[in-house]
């Protein structure tokens, strides 16, 4: 059974692993010329051309070098590369694909090696912001436990210069298998091998540090840049923030889930802002301005106009939150709650008593009818029935 082999991309673009970026790009130029398509028409050329290609693609890019360099190959996406696998081992293709049909591929394990070196895994974590803070914008400084490459084996995962070995217990195919009677007759199972975890080859003397992982666990602080106009559920992605992969592989990335904090007075929805002002009575009936410390524009005022109704409405309009990356904002709404006096002293009854005299004509509006109506709940019950 062939066993996995990550590509020797030094090799086939005839340079040695300590080779300078010119040097490979000059390798690169000169293979290039001789076995491109429009050169070179052979079959065998283009199928060489390919290979130059990818090598030197691989090892231009300074993050992919570093997997060769460690062992891996960064061509081969998570799961193994196809080589080696049941047909190679002697099973018919029948059973392969019976198989295949029942358990959705070799049993949840991946063909051939997996590779010691492997991307690590994405993050979520939450970040409280007040609503002054989601109005601004703000640069959080969020501590995390994560894993970084180790500084003493630069991921390798081997201590000096000893070399990783092939596998005993699975001979460097990364799985074991076994063969199990069940109602389709033999099936084979495969599952990553225990002993180096699917990578195929074990570490005999680790890394003293790390212990052959490549990474060590660490506490870190991310600076989460929060845009002006987030709110809840927003989630920022920091790119390459997140843990370092096993065998020192590329880092995850981290995502910032934006958690709103509720605000004493405003209430957000969307781009808007609500919040209510209790109006004395008296200031409902003669007008007045009240000052409110509104988020982004500090004290601003707002006019009560004289006659004032309880549970109208002022509009700010601009005085909202701001839109996610946009100038544009949305508007403040500012519910008005005429306040009546509940406690009056003998000179308030007085006072209101004469009020009350004055204004005798009140008296006949007390009550109204249904008709008279052409607002409010009233109304809009006697237009839904009369539909
Ligand atoms: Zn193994
Ligand atoms: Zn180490």
């Amino acid at each position: 059974m062939s066993t996995h082999v990550a590509r020797d991309y030094y090799g086939t673009l005839g340079v040695d692993s300590k080779a300078s970026d010119q040097e490979i790009k000059r390798a690169y130029r000169k293979l290039a010329r001789e076995f491109h398509p429009d050169v070179n028409p052979d079959e065998s050329a283009q199928a060489r051309f390919k290979d130059i290609s990818a090598a030197y693609e691989v090892l231009s890019d300074p993050e992919k070098r570093r997997v060769v360099d460690l062992g891996g190959d960064p061509l081969e996406s998570g799961g193994g590369g196809g080589a080696g696998g049941f047909g190679g081992a002697g099973f018919g293709g029948g059973l392969g694909d019976v198989f295949e049909a029942f358990f959705g591929g070799n049993g949840g394990g991946s063909r051939g090696p997996r590779g010691r070196v492997q991307p690590g895994s994405d993050s979520l974590l939450r970040t409280t912001l007040t609503l002054e803070e989601c109005a601004t914008g703000v640069t959080k400084h969020i501590a995390v436990e994560t894993a970084v490459l180790c500084d003493v084996c630069t991921g390798a995962g081997t201590n000096g210069d000893s070399k990783p070995v092939r596998c005993e217990t699975c001979n460097g195919a990364g799985e074991v298998q076994s063969v199990q009677r069940s109602f389709l007759g033999q099936v084979m199972t495969a599952r990553p091998c225990p002993t180096c975890r699917g990578a195929g080859e074990t570490i005999p003397d680790p890394c003293r540090k790390c212990g052959g992982d490549g990474r060590v666990r660490a506490r870190r602080e991310l600076a989460v840049k929060v845009p002006a106009g987030v709110g809840s559920g927003m989630r920022i992605r920091l790119a390459a923030q997140g843990e370092v992969g096993p065998g020192g592989g590329p880092a995850g990335d981290v995502y910032a889930e934006v958690v709103e904090k509720s605000h004493d007075v405003f209430v957000r929805d969307g781009d808007d802002l609500h919040c209510t002002i209790r109006v004395p009575m008296a200031d409902a009936a003669l007008g007045t301005s009240v000052s409110v410390d509104a988020i982004l524009d500090g004290p601003t005022n707002i006019t009560i106009d004289a006659g004032t109704q309880p549970g109208s409405v002022q509009v700010l309009r601009g005085h909202g939150m701001p839109k996610l990356r946009s100038g544009v904002r949305g508007d403040l709404h500012a519910h008005l709650e005429v306040v009546v006096p509940s406690r009056l002293d003998s000179t308030e009854t007085k006072l209101l008593q004469q009020l009350r005299t004055h204004r005798e004509r009140d008296n006949a509006e007390v009550v109204t009818t249904a008709s008279q109506h052409t607002g409010g709940l009233f109304s809009r019950l006697r237009d839904a029935f009369s539909r």
